[in-house]
């Protein structure tokens, strides 16, 4: 059927390709990607030989055209070079096209490294934000930290190994006392997850500089007594209360 497949891909694991989208990749009449080299490596694994189509959100409104225009009588799938299209990564100007010319859009759901490290990281989990990428700039990750400090959930970033301390040691001063998770290189044979305090995994990684991928997550802060409310006058009110 002609439209816009949105396919996941794995993160590491070649095993993590989903059926529907072996299948889907097998029967579309071409993968917009974001490397063709990559892509052109997951097909031939796939035993697949399809015309890739390089497609980047920020380059490509000529491109993005062209592939709408396409999918009025083409199926065409949108992947990214691992993980789910769109989460960090090209897609959205395209998925906005597509439904705004009446295209029939549909999504492949797999591999996700912010899912991944959250459900491995045993942080709270009822509550999460998925922010991006740390920003590498000092100003620009404090305030990125700071905006995440008032939300009660577990708070997810994407980070790359050479900042990762530095990104430790911002934590530890903008939001002591947090528990902190590194989840770095998950499905592969390297896959690491540590959890603990900002300063302890800061020392942790400066001794061992982290090699590959990773997922930062920061625990949501304590739950503080109501705003404006005094809690040892609420507990003697309470304790009062429970008397026979
Ligand atoms: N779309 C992808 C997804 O669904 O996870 C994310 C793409 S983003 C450009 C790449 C970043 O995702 C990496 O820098 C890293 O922070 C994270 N990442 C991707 N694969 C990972 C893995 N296997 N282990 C840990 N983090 C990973």
């Amino acid at each position: 059927r002609p439209g816009l497949y949105i396919v996941a891909t794995p993160i590491g694991n070649l095993g993590d390709i989903t059926v529907r989208a072996a299948e889907t990749l097998a029967r579309c009449d071409a993968v917009a990607c974001e490397d063709t080299r990559v892509t052109g490596k997951l097909m031939k694994h796939l035993g697949l030989s399809k015309p890739l189509r390089r497609y980047d959100d920020h380059a490509g409104a000529a491109e993005r055209e062209r592939l709408v225009a396409d999918m009025h009588d083409q199926a065409i799938a949108l992947v990214s070079d691992a993980g789910t299209p769109l989460v960090s990564d090209p897609g959205y100007r395209l998925v906005r096209a597509a439904r705004a010319a009446g295209i029939a859009v549909t999504a492949l759901p797999g591999a996700c490294a912010a899912i991944a490290g959250l459900t491995l990281s045993g942080l709270p989990n009822d509550r999460f934000l998925f922010a991006g990428f740390l920003p590498n700039k000092d100003k620009a990750r404090r305030e990125a930290l700071e905006a995440v400090a008032g939300i009660d959930a577990t708070a997810i970033f994407y980070e790359t190994a050479p900042r990762l301390v530095k990104s430790l040691d911002a934590i530890a001063a903008v939001l002591p006392g947090r528990e902190v998770s590194v989840a770095r290189e998950l499905t592969k044979l390297h896959e690491e997850c540590r959890t603990g305090s900002a300063p302890d995994l800061a020392r942790h990684y400066a001794a061992h500089p982290p090699k590959g991928e990773i997922v930062l997550l920061i625990g949501p802060g304590a739950a503080g007594p109501p705003p404006g409310q005094d809690i040892d006058a609420l507990l003697r009110e309470a304790l009062a209360s429970a008397k026979p």
